[in-house]
């Protein structure tokens, strides 16, 4: 039987959505009824300390109010403990994942040393605590790859920036499951639920990309299958950053969806519509075109 598309969109509630968020938002839903398909959203809520209360809903109110709904239940990640629990003890039973003693100033100084500015973990807990004790817990990048016969690169598709690929022990390191405060990791929630949810396509912004080999690796140590991804251009600020909360990006005003959408849709390559009503059957002919003509 041929495999149903099913698309996502995973907000985190850690504010409204801004002009960013409802390209994803956008891209993900078109690419979705583009395909026939079904559009699932999933409130990203892991990270507690970061959530802002109430922001699930506003959000869920802000894609009604651009005629974005989603199909099925919505899913909220703190809802989803046992079932990332579980996949981390599948990991440990298969000596895939670690605990981990070190702290963030014991990492970073073991990095000044290293060639890389980025945050690699040096593996420093990959033979033991040390009698440390454990605070996160972490992949064994390099256990997961010769055990399953992958290489230490891994390559994959963007459908709209073409071929990809990452060495994920050299330029990441073995990174973390679940955090020294408890919280589980995005990488692992993230996989767990595409899986849970039936996501066969994920579509989502550009700044997300660099953690889909993370994340290809972490669905083949799980046995889950691998998905189709595409990133959005990202939308800028003025200062040329990447437009988010962090940076002051104001909250998508939605008095005037058309505007909204047509700013998203713009971002996007799509051409201009002309009223609401139309907007989101002629945005999918256009996607159409765009990135389902000749892509998978
Ligand atoms: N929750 C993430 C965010 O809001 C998105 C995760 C994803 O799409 O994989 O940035």
């Amino acid at each position: 039987m041929a495999e149903v598309y099913t698309g996502r969109f995973a907000p985190s509630p850690t504010g409204l959505l801004h002009p960013g968020s409802l390209v994803a938002a956008l891209a993900s839903w078109l690419d979705a009824q583009s395909h026939g398909g079904q559009w699932r959203v999933r409130i990203e809520d892991v990270d507690t300390p970061r959530c802002v209360p109430q922001a699930d809903q506003a959000i869920l109110q802000q894609l009604a109010a651009c005629g974005l709904t989603p199909d099925g239940p919505v899913l909220w990640q703190s809802q989803r403990g046992d079932a990332y629990a579980a996949a981390l003890q599948s990991l440990v039973n298969q000596g895939w994942a670690y605990p981990c003693g070190c702290s963030r100033k014991e990492i970073e100084s073991a990095q000044a040393v290293a060639r890389h500015s980025a945050a690699i973990y040096p593996g420093t807990c990959r033979e033991g605590l040390q009698g440390k004790p454990a605070r996160a817990w972490r992949l064994n990048v390099q256990a997961v790859q010769t055990a399953l016969g992958l290489p230490d690169v891994t390559h994959w598709h963007d459908r709209r920036l073409g071929a990809q690929q990452q060495n994920v022990g050299q330029d990441v390191g073995d990174f973390v499951l679940r955090r020294a405060d408890g919280l589980w990791a995005y990488q692992l929630a993230v996989v767990v639920d595409d899986a849970a949810q039936g996501v066969t396509h994920v579509v989502r912004g550009q700044d997300l990309a660099d953690n889909t080999a993370r994340q290809i690796l972490l669905q083949h140590a799980l046995g889950l299958p691998t998905l189709q991804y595409l990133h959005t251009p990202l939308v800028l600020g003025a200062d040329g950053e990447k437009l988010s909360k962090q940076n002051g990006a104001l909250a998508l005003d939605l008095s005037d969806p058309f505007w909204a959408l047509g700013q998203a849709a713009q971002v996007l390559g799509l051409p201009a519509q002309t009223s609401l009503t139309n907007f989101l059957t002629q945005a999918q002919a256009s996607w159409t075109r765009l990135f389902i003509s000749h892509t998978s």
